[in-house]
């Protein structure tokens, strides 16, 4: 479902930001990225969601090669992703329904078929009354799940998740975790991008740990122990 193979980020300027890195996530799996600040987490989701490209090595994505995505493709591969960021970039003008609907407006959905998914995803992140609020009404849990029903909300079978509880205290965090592993039963592979060890610690998932751009682990995080 992903698949690294031997890849290589040289940003503009010459920063090698990842070297070498091969991994794979299986369909339905999920796991913790982490790394120190600047270790290049951020830029191996970004390769994944065709936000930037590799500078050498291959990287499939539903068995599909990003060296042969033409750029009028692009949209349409995001379309499998849903992302998730630390600050849940969501529109602070429109409403929390307005902001869950997005992806579908973009995708041409029926007005009917988008006030039904909407709710569905409002439901499922447990916000279904505050739909008419806009999100500096909520408090920052309640906006990073508007932030992550609006990455589910075309049901996209991988999620991909940039610090998504950065700003949330650790009951908060878990919660949001918990939303993840929900997604993940249903068959989502999902990725989670942090550098909360804590949080990682308690989970048990496969962790792949990068070091200034080097995959240096790969297993599952037993307290300050990791095994292969
Ligand atoms: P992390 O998410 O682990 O903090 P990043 O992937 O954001 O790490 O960054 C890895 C390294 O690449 C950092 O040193 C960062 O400064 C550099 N970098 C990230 N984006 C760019 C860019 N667009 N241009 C140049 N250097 C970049
Ligand atoms: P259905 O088409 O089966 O009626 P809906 O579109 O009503 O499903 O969505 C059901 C719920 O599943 C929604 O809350 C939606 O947010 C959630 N969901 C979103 N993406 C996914 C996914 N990839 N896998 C499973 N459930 C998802």
């Amino acid at each position: 479902m992903i698949r690294f193979n031997q890849v290589n980020k040289t940003y503009p300027g010459g920063f090698l930001a990842l070297k070498n890195v091969s991994f794979q996530i299986a369909p339905g799996e999920m796991a913790f990225l982490t790394g120190h600040s600047g270790a290049g987490k951020s830029t191996l989701l970004k390769l994944i969601s065709l936000m930037e490209k590799p500078s050498s090595g291959t990287i499939h994505i539903n068995n599909q090669n990003l060296d042969n995505v033409g750029y009028r493709q692009v949209p349409y591969m995001r379309r499998h992703i849903g992302m998730i960021f630390q600050n849940h970039n969501l529109l602070m003008d429109r409403t929390v329904f307005d902001n869950v609907a997005l992806p579908l407006i973009i995708e041409g959905y029926s007005q009917k078929e988008i006030r039904r998914r909407v709710e569905a995803a409002l439901e499922k992140i447990q916000l279904s009354d505050k739909q008419k609020c806009f999100p500096y009404m909520l408090s920052g849990g309640e906006q990073q799940r508007v932030g992550i029903a609006r990455a589910i909300v075309n049901k996209p079978p991988i999620l991909l998740a940039d610090e998504p509880t950065g700003n949330l205290d650790p009951k908060l965090s878990l919660d949001i975790i918990k939303l993840f592993e929900e997604f993940n039963a249903a068959g989502v592979s999902v990725l989670i991008a942090t550098h909360d060890l804590g949080l990682i610690a308690r989970m048990r998932y496969r962790t792949l740990t990068l070091k200034s751009g080097n995959m240096i682990t790969d297993g599952i995080v037993d307290g300050l122990h990791s095994q292969t």
